[in-house]
């Protein structure tokens, strides 16, 4: 048995966990805000209200993460949007670092995301996380967002795993919780999952924190996290 085998896979959210979540604040709180305004004439204030109203109705669902779906709802190209602001998407600390490591030490590393389809291509076309992925998915792929454990049914189905053997890394606490339900045992999150707001304190979040990415080298070093592989163990 290749060694391989018996490392854990790593799962990566995108969004607050491999890139800055600066750049989706920035263009979800203030950009779109500003060309809602625009488009319909209305005031910043009123603009930031309607946003967000809808943004509390659809959080957590398909819906929210959807550019088609908002350009549709809201009359303002999302997509084109996020394509005209594209230079501030930036890796997370520690990023590349850690998928170096990853990639040079055999760890197979799969990329989760609720980013749309054309929201993951955008962000791949910018930063080039495409060589280190053997498996990347949109939700909208699977049909349910990864906070419900269906999600992870059908990823399962499509690329098998073992939940007990794989390590999930995601700055969203019901996404970790959605996964917690799956079986999925091992789940970090992120203290600051965008370089513009305050790092989060790790006492109160729910699950182990990383802040530099590269805090996970140390993790799978030191085997501080459970694994319970049936096929060694038996
Ligand atoms: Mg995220």
């Amino acid at each position: 048995m290749s060694n391989s085998d018996t490392k854990p896979i790593i799962m990566f959210d995108m969004d607050g966990t491999l890139l800055d979540l600066a750049f989706d604040d920035l263009l979800w709180n203030h950009k779109l805000p500003e060309r809602y305004a625009q488009t319909h004439g209305c005031t910043l204030e009123q603009s930031q209200a309607e946003l967000y109203s809808f943004y509390q109705q659809y959080k957590h669902t398909l819906c929210w993460y959807s550019s088609s779906y908002w350009t549709e709802k809201i009359g303002v190209d999302v997509l084109q949007l996020q394509y005209d602001y594209k230079d501030k998407i930036r890796p997370r600390l520690g990023c590349f670092e850690l998928l170096d490591y990853l990639k040079q030490n055999g760890y197979r590393c799969w990329l989760l995301t609720n980013a749309d389809q054309v929201g993951l291509k955008l962000k791949l076309e910018t930063i080039n996380l495409t060589p280190y992925f053997e498996v990347m998915i949109s939700s909208q792929e699977i049909g349910h967002a990864k906070e419900f454990v269906e999600f992870w049914q059908i990823l399962q189905q499509k690329h098998p795993f073992d939940p007990k053997n794989t390590i999930f890394i995601d700055d969203t606490a019901p996404v970790l919780q959605g996964a917690e339900k799956f079986g999925i045992e091992n789940l970090l999150t992120i203290t600051q999952p965008s370089s513009e707001s305050p790092a989060r304190h790790a006492l109160e979040l729910e699950y182990p924190a990383l802040n530099n990415l590269t805090e996970l080298i140390s993790i799978l070093e030191n085997k501080t996290f459970k694994v319970s592989n049936v096929k060694t163990t038996a």
